[in-house]
């Protein structure tokens, strides 16, 4: 489409977009250098209210229904004046095609029609036109009045309009992915392979269950004679004149042979909670009983990797909802895990407990001074089987047992970390009530 209106002109902006939305795609992710530099007289409202607006557009309702949207919220900011667009739709890509979107104010009748054909608002005496940023089709945006010059070195209002248009121009770019058929096939892909996966992970979960119940007891049995080994050896050394068992390199085979049994029984014991977490039934249970008892649990991982643990416990946390004997479990894996990553001196763990008496739940943050999780793997910690310990110290469960115990109890959990500095699991429960 020819226009006859003047094209803006480009400037360095050093305004940033306000920080008050929540599709960051729409505003912040701009270079700020696209920004129109924005005139002081600008009200600050208008730009409120345009991002505002950018906030609840119909993006997934199509093209037409969100320039339909921007037209309609810049006519609201604008009440005095004439607001259109002009687009071409994905897959109409002749001039012919094009959609044109207008709003008059309030009163204005149009008594002259196709004075300039390249005008959306021809009996209006200005009209001021912005391309969208990065439209390849020519899509505009317009606002025209009778008595406003809208002079953009000047006007507040062209200033609006430009940003009204690199909000347009971005949003009509979401709107047409989440329309292409590209996009539909990603997502069903994604769901069936979801689905595939939950499929795969419940019948992992029976099998799991069955193979899991006959190797206990045979590696009990193996753990416990092992054990039992070691110990006379070493008895019966103790007795000879060097205080040496008898012969060292047997012995050095036991404990090889009891450490095996035991992370087999450790890891055959972290697939049945993953199957079956253990069934109860909720009722009130008071949490700091809860993580103390997960203290007493772990007192030996704790103690053999000279880790301490301080408890910072609100004095006006409640009781909360829940199956005691899983969240019991819930602590003992995040300080067993703290304990594995603990420093070879000085290792800590704190525990504090607070209540939100707004939202009525309990947060409690673990919190350790352990080699930390790299910024790449916090999200995947709690994925089932992701480890950084190797086959044969971590099952890669522990954590994914904890995000789904808590989720079942309606609550949440989050880890924050750095590489080197620790790691603090945030974990939230809702409060009991009959
Ligand atoms: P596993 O302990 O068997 O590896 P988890 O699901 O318990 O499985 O933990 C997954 C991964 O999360 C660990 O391998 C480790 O990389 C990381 N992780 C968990 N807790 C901590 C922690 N306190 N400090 C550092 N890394 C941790």
């Amino acid at each position: 489409m020819r226009k006859s209106a003047p094209r803006p002109k480009r400037k360095d902006t050093t305004v940033p977009p306000r920080a008050r939305h929540s599709d960051t795609s729409l505003i912040h992710q701009e270079p700020s250098s696209q920004w129109p530099r924005v005139p002081d007289v600008v009200p600050a409202a208008w730009l409120d209210r345009l991002l505002a607006a950018a906030v609840d557009l119909p993006l997934a309702s199509g093209e037409r229904a969100v320039v339909t949207a921007v037209v309609e919220a810049i006519a609201a900011i604008l009440p005095g004046y004439a607001v259109g667009a002009c687009f071409v739709p994905v897959g109409a890509a002749t001039p012919r095609d094009q959609v044109l979107v207008r709003r008059l104010p309030e009163g204005i009748r149009e008594s002259a029609a196709g004075v300039d054909p390249t005008r959306l608002f021809p009996a209006l005496a200005h009209e001021h036109v912005s391309p969208l940023p990065g439209s390849t089709t020519g899509s505009t945006l317009h606002v025209a009045s009778e008595v406003d010059p809208l002079d953009h070195e000047r006007s507040p209002t062209v200033h609006l309009v430009d940003r009204a248009a690199l909000v347009l121009s971005r949003a009509l770019a979401v709107a047409r992915d989440l329309a292409s058929p590209a996009r539909a096939v990603r997502d069903d892909r994604v769901l069936q392979e979801r689905l595939m996966q939950a499929d795969k992970l419940a019948t992992f979960g029976q099998i799991a269950a069955g193979v899991v119940h006959e190797l206990n007891n045979p590696l009990t049995s193996i753990v416990a004679y092992s054990d039992y080994l070691i110990r006379k050896a070493l008895a019966q050394g103790a007795q000879t004149a060097g205080g040496a068992p008898r012969d060292e390199g047997d012995v050095e085979r036991l404990k090889r042979i009891s450490e095996s049994a035991n992370r087999m029984l450790r890891f055959t014991r972290d697939l049945v909670s993953y199957a079956r977490p253990s069934n109860g039934v909720a009722g009130p249970v008071v949490l700091h009983g809860v993580i103390d008892q997960a203290v007493a649990f772990c007192e030996h991982v704790l103690a053999t990797a000279g880790v301490s643990v301080e408890k910072h416990y609100g004095a006006d946390v409640l009781t909360v909802r829940g199956v005691s004997e899983q969240l019991v479990q819930v602590f003992v894996n995040l300080m067993t895990n703290a304990s594995q990553a603990a420093p070879t001196k000085g290792g800590q763990v704190m525990v504090t407990t607070s209540v939100d008496a707004s939202s009525r739940r309990v947060r409690v943050v673990v919190e350790d001074n352990g080699s930390g999780i790299a910024r790449e793997h916090l999200s995947q910690v709690f994925v089932p089987f992701f480890t950084t310990k190797g086959d044969r110290h971590g099952t890669g469960l522990g954590l994914s047992i904890v995000k789904s115990i808590l989720e079942a109890h309606e609550g949440d959990i989050h880890a924050e970390s750095e590489a080197g500095c620790g790691a603090r699991f945030v974990l939230e429960l809702p409060v009991w009530s009959r």
